[in-house]
């Protein structure tokens, strides 16, 4: 099969879909791999470290889309590349169709095979093309918030791991999930008291047990939230109820028992935000202060890591797009479950139900 891997072209997204080591493995599998020109460039892989891998540096997009079998992208492709998506062509990349009806028909217009990386899923319900994203924005949010805190920011300027004779930050940590684990693990990592709070028991008991010793779990309430408000120099707010809003932990007032400068990440905010107060910003000005508190609540955290973003994802997508290669689209989604789920059309027409039931359209 030839694979065609492509320049993103969605404003400031500077990931490209597979790393050189990537095409290593797609080309001893015995595939062709054609590079749109400058693809990896935002992550920081060059043309030639590509061509090094085996793959054949192409101009164009309409290239790529002209002579690939399958194309990946990361971000959803754009207007300008629906007319050059080909009928029996796989698409392998996020798609998100249920927010974007113009993206949904030029793909049903188009005739080609597209499976979403946000749906496939494991049968214990994972979304293992979303979780390394999730582990990315995890693990920055602590980073972003020990900027938060440093003066220079507006922040209390408390240094998060404090020094010999000198306490460390308290972090709360809301929501016990992906993202909520990797934060709270860098927090510990860097000697902070960590308090973890999800609604899920059963979640608490694990985490309890896997946690280091200076991470607490707590049944999250507004009690227990609540009580540790004061005692906190930073909160993250990490909680998730799938295909929902994000559930709201933080109200304005509650800011108030705070204390001044100290700070919160609101890392739900690409879901609508998790923080009363908590508006979107952008990597250029991330933070922003309301009744004292300094916010930090940038939509696509992983955007600043391009280059640990392009790897992680390549790691959990190139499993499944060597799978897609080896076998065509059909063998592979009846061998494997979870790739299935990620068909979101086939030729001319929807076969994912939330995209259908998002636009009331039969399934
Ligand atoms: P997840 O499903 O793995 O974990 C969510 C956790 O929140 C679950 O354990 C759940 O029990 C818990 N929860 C739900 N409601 C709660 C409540 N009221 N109080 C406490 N805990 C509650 O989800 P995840 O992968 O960790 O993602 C968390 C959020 O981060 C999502 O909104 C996701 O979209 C977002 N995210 C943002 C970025 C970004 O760049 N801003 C990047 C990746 C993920």
């Amino acid at each position: 099969m030839i694979v065609g891997i492509l320049k993103e072209i969605k404003i400031k997204e500077d990931r490209v879909c597979m790393t050189p080591g990537g095409v290593v493995t797609m080309v001893a599998n015995g595939h062709d791999v054609i590079v749109e020109k400058g693809a990896g460039l935002g992550s920081s892989f060059s043309d030639a470290e590509y061509v090094a891998a085996g793959a054949t540096i192409i101009d164009a997009a309409a290239d790529v889309y002209a002579k690939a079998d399958m194309v990946m992208h990361v971000k959803e492709p754009q207007p300008s590349e629906y007319a050059m998506i080909r009928k029996g062509q796989i698409v392998f990349t996020y798609l998100h169709l249920a927010a974007d009806k113009p993206q949904t028909d030029g793909l049903v217009a188009s005739g080609a095979t597209c499976i979403a990386y946000e749906t496939v899923q494991m049968a214990d319900r994972s979304l293992p093309l979303l979780t390394p994203m999730s582990e990315v924005a995890g693990r920055m949010a602590i980073q972003q918030g020990a900027k938060a805190l440093e003066a220079v920011n507006g922040g209390i300027g408390k240094l998060i791991g404090g020094v010999p004779g000198v306490a460390p930050a308290k972090i709360m940590v809301i929501g016990g999930g992906v993202v909520g684990v990797q934060a709270a693990k860098m927090a510990c990592g860097l000697g902070a008291q960590v308090y973890l709070l999800d609604i899920n028991l059963d979640r608490l008991r694990y985490l309890e047990d896997v946690m280091p010793a200076n991470c607490t779990t707590i049944m999250s309430s507004k009690a227990a939230i609540h009580e540790l408000l004061p005692q906190v120099d930073l909160v993250v707010g990490a909680v998730l109820i799938p295909g929902a809003k994000a559930p709201s932990v933080l109200t304005r007032a509650d800011l108030k028992l705070m204390r001044p400068k100290t700070a919160i990440v609101d890392v739900a905010i690409d879901q609508g935000g998790c923080f009363e107060t908590s508006k979107p910003t952008t990597h250029t000005d991330p933070t922003y202060v309301v009744d004292e508190i300094v916010h930090y609540c940038v939509a696509n955290i992983p955007g600043a890591v391009p280059l640990t973003s392009t790897m992680a994802l390549t790691n959990a997508t190139l499993p499944f797009a060597v799978q897609l290669a080896n076998k065509g689209w059909k063998k592979a989604c009846q061998d494997n479950h979870a790739l299935a789920l990620g068909l979101n059309v086939h030729e001319g027409k929807l076969t994912f139900k939330g995209v259908c039931d998002a636009f009331d359209m039969p399934y």
